[in-house]
């Protein structure tokens, strides 16, 4: 019997984790947090609920990640502090968990193993490939899990862009292939089921930054994800063509920057890159400033900045500001407070809903018709945060399990 066991991250957002069992071995895919709601006061975390993972500590084999997004390893701190067990992952994935674990103390304890697309991968029973997949974070996998009772595909996070900045495509060959060879189970990302089509263009994104930054009088302060690299990239190549230098401001932004530019997934070129204590040395028309806080967190360098509390730079008239991401749901009210102070103080404010000035990095509903029509699947279960999955029963809260003569 192969049981997919979800510990989190159905119906809701964050909190991807998933047990996968067989005999005696389990492996866990992702181990991902999620932020807490307003009511949830004095709460800094939600972890999934890893109690039958503790119960079964000595079969557990590994930690398997497709991606490097918090709501899919933020837990991995608290899973490894129960049970130490080895992580698999890409090495942008690991390079940000190495300083997530560093922060945790757990670094020197954790034995951590790279793998690559189209690598394979034996624990007990299992045969796991990777299979690379588009999204809006570098490096991000699907897996194609060979069992004894057939194949699983966990596609991760994923979307099928073809034109991205990071070459990072999803390989739809060997997802086609894997559907030549049968596959039992597709376990795939439903986010945006509720979308009709396909997801836009970077390109379309790209030609909208352009003429954002062509318009723009004074300085421009992008806020993004950090880990969202190849927006980070196209950033840096409009300013470029524009003549513009490029200042990078808060923690997490330069974390990931460095990361992604050690691995050579991120190109800029020295003389472009300015520190924040330089800024006064240039004009407001020369600066592109790249900041976190798109999601109103109110600790961040945008907030600050709206709030006029932050050290290096208060906002001037000329200001525009862009809001490059998606407003995740809980998070509107914090981020209308900042899109309000910005105004306040004068800066023109440019956001999704008044622009495209932002793709959603998970398929809409015609690239997750693909995805079933290329891997051919006995049973689809959509698995991954959504707000209305495909099929909203108590059952997805059930193991899913896969008898071996069916
Ligand atoms: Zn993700």
């Amino acid at each position: 019997m192969l049981k997919l066991i979800p510990l989190g991250g159905l119906g809701e957002i964050g909190l991807n984790m998933m047990a996968v069992e067989y005999g005696d071995t389990i492996f866990v895919i992702d181990a991902g947090l999620m932020f807490p709601e307003d009511y949830m006061l004095g709460v800094d975390y939600v972890i999934p609920d890893m109690d039958y993972l503790r119960q079964n500590r000595s079969r557990v084999s590994g930690v398997i990640l497709t991606h490097a997004h918090e709501d899919h390893i933020g837990a991995l701190p608290f899973l490894l502090r129960d049970i130490n067990v080895p992580v698999f992952g890409t090495p942008f994935t690991l390079g940000v968990v190495r300083h997530k674990l560093e922060e945790h103390d757990l670094l020197a304890s954790t034995a951590m193993h790279e793998v690559l697309p189209r690598e394979h991968l034996k624990i007990g029973p299992f045969d796991i490939e990777f299979i690379r997949v588009n999204h809006s974070i570098v490096d991000g996998v699907g897996l194609a899990i060979r069992t004894p009772v057939g194949m699983v595909i966990h596609t991760g996070d994923f979307k099928m862009s073809h034109t991205t900045m990071d070459g990072m495509l999803t390989d739809v060959n060997r997802f086609a292939q894997c559907g030549e060879e049968g596959v039992l189970a597709l376990l795939s990302d439903s986010t945006n089921v509720e979308k009709d089509g396909h997801t836009i263009s970077s390109q379309e994104i790209g030609a909208e930054l352009a003429r954002i930054t062509e318009a723009a009088k004074g300085r421009i302060i992008v806020a993004l994800f950090a880990s969202n690299i190849a927006r980070i990239q196209q950033i840096v190549n409009i300013a470029r063509t524009r003549g513009r230098k490029i200042i990078f401001n808060g923690r997490s932004i330069e974390v990931s920057v460095s990361i992604a530019r050690k691995l050579g997934y991120l190109e800029i070129p020295e003389s472009m890159e300015i520190d924040i204590d330089d800024l006064n040395s240039y004009l407001d028309d020369e600066i592109i400033m790249i900041t976190t806080g798109s999601q109103g967190e109110p600790m961040s360098a945008l907030s600050r900045m709206a709030a006029g509390t932050h050290k290096q730079i208060k906002i001037h008239p000329d200001d525009t500001v862009i809001l490059s991401s998606k407003f995740i749901p809980g998070n509107e009210k914090a981020i209308g407070n900042i899109i309000n102070n910005l105004y306040r103080q004068g800066a023109d404010v440019v956001y999704e809903k008044i622009s495209k000035i932002h793709v959603s990095g998970h398929a809409f509903r015609e690239e997750l018709r693909m995805m079933i029509n290329l891997t051919k699947p006995r049973f689809s279960c959509p698995y991954t945060a959504s707000t209305v999955t495909w099929c909203c029963t108590p059952a997805w809260r059930r193991t899913w399990a896969f008898p071996g003569e069916t």
